[in-house]
């Protein structure tokens, strides 16, 4: 069930405060408090969805198109076209530690490395 207490909801509210880096009617995107990575962004659905689960299965279908077009407008504000992760942590075992779905975008030169 979800919290409405849990801190993202209270970025959306604006009871905390946030670096912004793109918003519009359906998305939040601001830096990450904690980043492990040279570039950690989280995108952020203004609705109340907890993981990524709940938010395919009960957001309309044009609120989810809308979250992607966010996080595609995020990318492109970052200038990160072709240098960049998406993760979705689902559940406390894989690490969901905030329960309001969001997207981490993470980008560091070190990621051509990796593969
Ligand atoms: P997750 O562990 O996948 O649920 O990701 C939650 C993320 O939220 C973590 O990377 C935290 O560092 C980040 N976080 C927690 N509180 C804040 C905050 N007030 N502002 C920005 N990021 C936050």
């Amino acid at each position: 069930m979800y919290d409405k207490n849990n801190v993202f909801a209270k970025i959306l509210r604006g009871e905390i405060p946030n670096k912004t880096v793109y918003s519009d009617d359906n998305v939040l995107a601001f830096y990450d408090v904690a980043p492990r990575a040279k570039v950690h962004v989280l995108v952020i659905p203004r609705g109340e969805y907890t993981d990524i689960f709940d938010f395919t299965q009960n957001a309309p279908a044009d609120v989810q198109v809308a979250f992607w077009c966010g996080v595609r407008n995020t990318v492109e504000k970052l200038g990160l076209r072709d240098n960049f992760r998406t993760v979705a942590n689902t559940g406390r075992g894989a690490g969901q530690s905030v329960m309001h779905f969001h997207v981490h975008i993470m980008s560091d030169e070190r990621f051509i490395e990796d593969f």
